[in-house]
């Protein structure tokens, strides 16, 4: 399957080697658990606005349909690649499955920078991109939600484009949209309130005392800023925080109410007034109790995996630690590791919320929300845990381990077609 090739889909191919011989899964079976069932690569040509055209490359990538529909979100970035892709939409395969969600894993991307692009042209960039998907997504086919660089607006424009197709407004087509056309309370909160929850979680675990922790956070968009506020909550001192363009730095902790004026602002956490400039780089290298990286892949390397100094590394960004790191983090058993496949998975469960909702046109408050998304999330981390200590491995391995198991098993009872 050479049209994956990618530093992210190698990335998410070893992680599911090594969890193939843990369950010791035959190798006729191990092919057929990987690769992605489907994609589907699409140009899409727009207008810009000084008038001339220039077409993006689209991209979706179903991994597989064994257990319902497939599900997962819509990236829009430089550096998205069909490979990129395929690697996500493994990754929210084993995390629908560990949350126990009837659904198979996706994600779709747009190679284009968002944050150059006009209101228009980023209307006009979905609208087609959506368009050229309709033959190949649908409420029980595929249901995409917002990721990196898009949000519930680029959801509202999908859904309008495909209700428009089909005649009569069809919200179940995706998730995430805003709540006045058919979204769930909670839903744009839900990744970092899953973060935050479990982090809580973990404090207890490791014998930590979240009101004495500080907590940096790589990436302050949907999902940094979220779980920044939720830690905050829970009682944490958010020490660091930093944007594509840079991060702050406050040791004494951030007023992340005045902070979020800021960004609404300027768009940008940098240049924050009671703060000190930092990089990325420096960031993730800060003495902390809890690390949440909340951006990109692959930012955890064998670079500086051993340097740096948290208690709990909270991954709320999809594949953040590469498996070179991975190893040298097992060498440090004072660092707990929240997985990504766990620790982000609150989005897509109340993605799943909203998806019965809007299929039932019957919806539910923000408490009964909430509470249903925390009981999920602890069921899957008792079980994770558990697993991670009877058979000593790693928090990744119980996780994925979880994941891969159950949609082994229902391959092997639905059988090979025909
Ligand atoms: P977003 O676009 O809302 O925010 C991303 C943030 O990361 C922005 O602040 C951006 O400036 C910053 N960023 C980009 N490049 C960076 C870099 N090189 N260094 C530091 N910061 C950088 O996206 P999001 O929805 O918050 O997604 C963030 C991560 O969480 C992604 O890995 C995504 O796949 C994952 N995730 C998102 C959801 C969700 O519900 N949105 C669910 C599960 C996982």
């Amino acid at each position: 399957m050479e049209i994956y090739d990618h530093p992210t889909f190698h990335m998410a191919c070893q992680q599911f080697d090594a969890v193939a011989d843990l369950l010791e899964i035959p190798a006729a079976e191990r092919d057929r658990l990987k690769f992605p069932k489907r994609s589907l690569t699409v140009a899409v040509p727009i207008k810009l606005d000084d008038g001339s055209t220039k077409v993006f490359p689209g991209y979706r990538v179903q991994h597989h349909l064994t257990l319902g529909p497939t599900k997962g979100g819509l990236r829009y970035h430089p550096d998205v690649t069909l490979g990129e892709v395929a690697a996500l939409a493994m990754w929210m395969s084993w995390k629908c499955a560990l949350t126990g969600l009837p659904y198979g894993g996706a994600k779709g991307g747009i190679t284009c920078d968002p944050g150059k692009m006009s209101r228009g042209e980023l209307e006009r960039i979905t609208r087609r991109y959506t368009q050229e998907m309709i033959p190949f997504i649908g409420p029980q086919i595929d249901v995409m939600a917002p990721d990196l660089g898009t949000n519930e607006q680029t959801m509202a424009w999908m859904m309008d484009t495909y209700s428009m197709h089909e005649g009569h407004a069809v919200p179940s087509i995706v998730t995430g949209k805003p709540v006045s056309i058919g979204g769930s309370l909670g839903r744009r909160e839900a990744t970092g309130r899953g973060v935050a929850y479990l982090v809580n979680r973990a404090t207890d675990t490791v014998g930590l005392d979240m009101s004495k922790c500080t907590a940096v956070v790589q990436g302050y968009g949907n999902v940094g800023s979220i779980a920044a506020l939720s830690l905050a909550r829970y009682g944490a001192k958010v020490i660091a925080v930093s944007d594509a363009s840079g991060g702050i730095h406050n040791a004494k902790g951030l007023d992340l109410w005045k902070l979020e004026k800021h960004v609404a602002a300027k768009k940008s956490v940098t240049a924050f007034p009671e703060s000190e400039p930092i990089t990325n780089e420096q960031l993730l290298l800060l003495p902390c109790e809890i690390l949440v990286p909340a951006a990109l892949e692959r930012q955890i390397t064998e670079v500086n995996a051993a340097q740096i100094k948290c208690r709990i590394l909270a991954e709320a960004a999809n594949g953040p630690t590469t498996p070179e790191a991975d190893a040298i983090i097992a060498q440090r058993p004072e660092i707990f590791v929240l997985p990504d496949v766990l620790c982000n998975a609150g989005g897509v469960v109340v993605s799943y919320f909203e998806w019965v909702q809007d299929l039932q046109s019957f919806f539910w408050g923000e408490t009964e929300i909430t509470d249903k998304l925390f009981r999920i999330l602890e069921t899957a981390y008792t079980q994770i845990l558990a697993a991670s200590r009877k058979q000593k491995i790693s928090m990744r391995l119980a996780a994925l381990s979880l994941g891969v198991r159950r949609v082994q098993e229902a391959k092997r009872i639905r059988g090979l077609f025909p």
